[in-house]
Parts: structure tokens; sequence; C-alpha cells
């Protein structure tokens, strides 16, 4: 998975003398961070710590790109998603330098019962033509429904949502779309809720959710600002060969030589550095070149 991408991919080393100053290009800049949902916390301080950049928030509707709950579907892929919300600011505020953040939650493909939350944080750079971009994983993340009716216990369901830190989204069961209540962070309110969707539910049950927007959910918060540390070092190490920020490892090479017979086995030999900017590559080794494989992991040896 690459982290980086050259949108001028022609672009070589000497192309722009943009980046060939020692201050970080960055320092003393202001980007705008595209956010709906109370994200500058966690982007903003790690970028001003590691290279200098301010950051404020521009209000848009990202909702637009997708929603979690479903009523608006999201169209491209998560990275994408981020680059056209962090256009969405840019255009807003006529900056062209952005920020944003995109989330995906859900079962996680090995582990049904897990779920795994994926946080990319992306910056964009229209002025000089670069984007790059930082992700951070989790398997903390809090996620969970329950289909219940008025008169249950959701104690149970409540302390596993750990609520009410994590707000919660009541809608009808079955049947019925509308009405959706999102950011619950009250019995109360909670209740009520419930009475409303099962009522207007086919099955006479409510559907409660862990409400996952960024605001509502602090374990996804925790992700974002990992995400965010993340974006910050790769912007503050630099291409040796034109001097952009954003350098980093863009692919692994596998290939470990078996113990017994050679064979090369799909253990990670060496990661890829790169830049954004220019084609400027490195291959830098993450295991020594006599280390050989346990033949338990080969292919031939042990098929
Ligand atoms: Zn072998
Ligand atoms: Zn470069």
């Amino acid at each position: 998975m690459s982290h980086t991408r050259a949108l001028r991919p022609g672009a070589t080393a000497c192309s722009s003398r943009r980046w060939e100053q020692a201050a970080h290009p960055y320092a003393g800049e202001t980007a705008v961070l595209a956010t709906k949902h109370d994200k500058l916390a966690l982007i903003a301080p790690p970028l001003w710590r590691a290279i200098g950049l301010r950051v404020e928030a521009v209000a848009v509707d990202t909702d637009v790109l997708g929603t979690f709950t479903g009523e608006v579907p999201r169209k491209q892929p998560p990275l994408e998603t981020a680059i056209a919300k962090a256009r969405l600011g840019m255009n807003a505020a006529g900056a062209a330098l952005g920020l944003a953040s995109e989330g995906s939650i859900g079962p996680d493909p090995a582990m049904p019962f897990v779920h795994s939350d994926l946080e990319i944080v992306v910056l964009v750079d229209d002025e000089n033509g670069i984007v790059v971009w930082e992700s951070h994983a989790s398997w903390d993340i809090v996620a969970g429904s329950a289909s219940v009716s008025p008169d249950e216990d959701v104690g149970p369901f409540l302390a596993q949502a750990r609520f009410p830190e994590h707000q919660l989204i009541v809608r009808p069961n079955r049947g019925a779309l509308r009405p959706i209540y999102k950011g619950i962070s009250s019995v109360g309110r909670l209740t009520a809720a419930v009475a409303v969707c099962a009522a207007a539910a086919t099955d006479g049950l409510a559907r409660v959710e862990t409400d996952m927007r960024a605001h509502a959910c602090p374990s996804r918060r925790v992700v974002i600002a990992g995400a965010a540390e993340r974006l910050a070092g790769r912007l503050a190490a630099r291409c040796p060969a034109c001097g952009a920020p954003g350098w980093g490892r863009i692919d692994v090479l596998l290939g470990v030589p078996c113990a017994w017979c050679g064979t090369e086995v799909a253990r990670p030999r060496a990661e890829i550095d790169g830049c954004v900017a220019c084609e400027h590559r490195q291959t830098r080794p993450i295991v020594s070149g006599d280390v050989l494989a346990d033949p338990g992991e080969c292919p031939h040896c042990n098929p």
C-alpha cells in the first residue's frame, strides 16, 4: 500500500527548486482542516510540534462524501474520500494547503467479532502538486449494535458500548428509515428514542448502535490522533534528493531465503522509501543479508 502519491508523475528531482531551503517548507504556513466533527484538537498539535504548520478548522458539510449511518453511502475508497474532503475545505477557505481525515470501521475480516478502525489523515498541497498521507489502525474501537424492545434491560449493552462517554444512535429496527436520533448521551434521551423508534418499526423494536462520528466516539479519537502523529512524522522527513516533505515507506520487498533449500519465503526483507515530489527511491534492508527463513515457513520444505 503506497503512502505517498506523486500527482505529477513526470516530475524529477530537478524540476522544482521549491523544496531546497533548509527550513521546513511548511513552517509558518497555515493549512485548513475540513471537519464537521471537532477533529482540530486531534490533528493540529502534532503538526505544529513536528513542522511548525498551523492548522485552522473550516466547517464544511463533509457528510456529502458519505456518513457512518449509511444515509449517504461513501462513493470512493477512503484515501480518495479524504482527499476530496480536504479539497472541500480548501475550496471553502480559498486555501492551497488542506487536511482531512477519513475512517473505516467494520468487523475485522480475520476476526469477525472484533471491530477494526483504520484512520487516514491526508495533507493536500495544490500549490506544489503533492499529497502526503498516513494511516493508523486500532482494534480497540468501541462499536456495536443491538435490537431492543422498549421494556428491555439494555444495561449490559450500554456497559459494552461504554455509554455515555461513547454516544449512541437509535432508529427503527425494521420497516422504517426514520426517525434517526444521533449523539444520544443520556439514559432519558435513549429511553425516549427507543420508544419512538420501536413504535415506528414494523417489528416493534428499535436499533441501538454506537455513534461513530469523531466527536461522539472517544475510542476513535485516539486513532485519529495516532494517524495525525504519523503524518506529522512523515512530513518532517524530507526527500534526500529534492528536499520535499513526506519522505518515507512506500513499499515492502518480500523474500528471505529458506535455511534448507534457498527458496524465497514471503517474509519482509526490505522497505522502499520514496518521495512524493520526485522519483527518488531508496531500499532499506530490515533484515541483514545473512538471515535465513525457518524451513517451517517454506512452501517447498513445508508445503
Ligand atoms: Zn525450503
Ligand atoms: Zn524528492
